[in-house]
């Protein structure tokens, strides 16, 4: 393991500075995490504030002239080290934020911050009384705000690639636009030959299982696997994510629902992945911008691989299963693996994309991926949005939403300041999970056998050696690159949902 330069003064007076902006946005985070953890509802409106200071705090202190002047000093540094020194791509990846944070002013930030806070609170409150005019003025100064974002970063070919560089850096619009094409025209045929099936029986997943029952055993799995509780733990929320406040201190959150057994289970292993990725970054780039996961996409993909490529396959179960059916004796010991199997793999054409399955899951992204082009563009009014929602689901999935809450209310995305930039990492991690899994098999043929026999460490391993320790230090084409010998490609999630979906669906 490579340890970061300890004797450059410039890079250490560096260090010292980013550290201290690390602390301040970890705090920032804590707050946020209690916020949609723990903090009473009355907490709401000055918890909003304090996290607007604190960014606005980081900001400043980020584009303070004096980083500038040491990423100048340490250029001669940089250009003598190799690229992929740890020295060297520190300071490379802080020139690239740098480059971008000083385009932005700090007051813009906080202001951004604030209405994030206050427009969750309003779709918080919408969402349920389905009253989507009530959510509209929030959502149209999101998206004023994120048009003022994208005009700070002038010269872009889409007003949207900005916001998706942000999130996914070296993406562009027209690129994502051509890969979900690609993808679209592949998965289209096999979900129309999956829907004129009949649909798979899950009335088993649908009985009642207790909450506390349900959190105890998804804890127990995601230890198996091996997330360290050490170094996490795990909470209740609205809206399940992950969050970390440092390397040895990853959490993730779930939400239960009796009548559900995908929510929980699924959930907990899918924060798990993302988890495991920031759990499993080098310990030296602790405080620096380099210990973070490097892409939405790449984020994206460990997740998914741990929730699909693993915790939906049937040699999964067949480890796991006799455990799930000794914790739930009376709603399952008459439900063989086969019916559980297929249960948990149900195809079907539905409203919610949280809830969607692997095969028309893609189809929701793309949906709101296009939305919000045509907003960004100003094609689309933020007016007409339910009823443009509505025309796609209609058109792309053959649902029609009853109301807005299950409809263009369903994701926080767009209530949290963002339109643009976020749902397109959700594809992108889906096509680099099949891709990276395949890698890995290629490697590890094994490992299919030992994950049958409840054996997670050929795997793990080797996405903390390939993927996970490098932090930020590669983009996301350089790790695919690297870890796969190619560039991005459809090709690999297409086998695996052919060959997956083919044999339960016999295609
Ligand atoms: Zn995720």
């Amino acid at each position: 393991m490579q340890t970061l330069d300890k004797t450059h003064p410039k890079l250490q007076e560096l260090k010292t500075r980013l550290t201290e902006i690390d602390d301040i946005n970890s705090a920032s985070s804590l707050l946020y995490w209690d916020q949609a953890t723990y903090m009473p509802p009355g907490g709401a409106a000055a918890r909003g504030r304090q996290m607007a200071t604190l960014r606005q705090i980081a900001h400043t202190k980020f584009s303070d002239p004096a980083i500038a002047q040491l990423l100048e000093d340490l250029r001669p540094y940089e250009e003598s080290l190799p690229y992929d020194s740890d020295e060297a791509s520190l300071i490379r990846v802080v020139r690239r934020s740098y480059e971008r944070a000083v385009r932005v002013p700090a007051d813009f930030m906080a202001k951004m911050s604030l209405h994030r806070t206050q427009s969750y609170g309003a779709w918080a409150k919408a969402r349920p009384e389905n009253n989507f005019a009530a959510v509209q003025p929030y959502l149209e100064k999101t998206l004023d705000l994120c048009r003022d974002y994208a005009s700070f970063f002038s010269g872009y070919e889409h007003i949207a690639d900005p916001l998706i560089d942000g999130a996914d850096y070296g993406m562009k619009a027209s690129t994502v636009r051509s890969l979900f094409a690609e993808l679209r025209q592949e998965l289209v045929p096999i979900v129309n030959a999956i829907a004129s099936q009949p649909i798979a029986d899950d009335s088993c997943l649908h009985q009642t299982f207790p909450e506390d029952e349900q959190l105890a055993f998804s804890l127990k799995v995601i230890e198996q696997i091996g997330y360290d509780f050490q170094r996490g733990r795990q909470d209740k929320t609205l809206h399940p994510f992950m969050t970390n406040f440092s390397i040895g201190d990853v959490r993730i959150t779930t939400r239960v629902r009796e009548n559900d057994l995908n929510e929980a289970l699924f959930s907990t292993i899918h924060e798990m992945g993302h988890a495991l990725y920031e759990q499993g970054i080098n310990p030296e780039y602790e405080g620096t911008p380099l210990a973070t996961g490097t892409s939405s996409g790449v984020h994206e993909s460990q997740s998914r691989l741990w929730e699909n490529q693993v915790g939906r396959s049937r040699n999964f179960w067949k480890f796991c299963y006799p455990q799930l059916q000794a914790a739930f004796p009376n709603q399952l010991s008459n439900v063989p693996l086969e019916t559980f199997y297929r249960a948990i793999n149900k195809v079907e054409r539905s409203l919610i994309r949280t809830d969607a399955d692997e095969v028309t899951y893609n189809l929701h992204v793309m949906i709101r991926f296009d939305l919000e082009l045509a907003l960004l563009e100003g094609n689309l009014a933020v007016r007409d949005l339910p009823e443009a929602w509505n025309e796609r689901y209609r058109s792309d999935l053959g649902v029609v939403p009853p109301n807005d809450s299950v409809g263009v209310m369903q994701d926080v995305h767009w209530y949290t300041g963002s339109i643009g930039g976020m749902f397109q990492g959700y594809t992108l991690g889906n096509m680099m999970s099949a891709q990276f899994f395949e890698a890995a098999l290629k490697a590890n043929p094994q490992i299919p056998t030992e994950i049958e026999q409840g054996k997670f460490s050929t795997l793990h391993n080797w996405l903390r050696e390939n993927i996970y320790q490098h932090g930020q230090k590669y983009t996301a084409a350089e790790i695919i690159e690297r870890v796969t010998g190619n560039c991005l490609s459809i090709n690999p999630l297409i086998r695996y949902i052919q060959q997956k979906y083919g044999e339960i669906y016999a295609l």
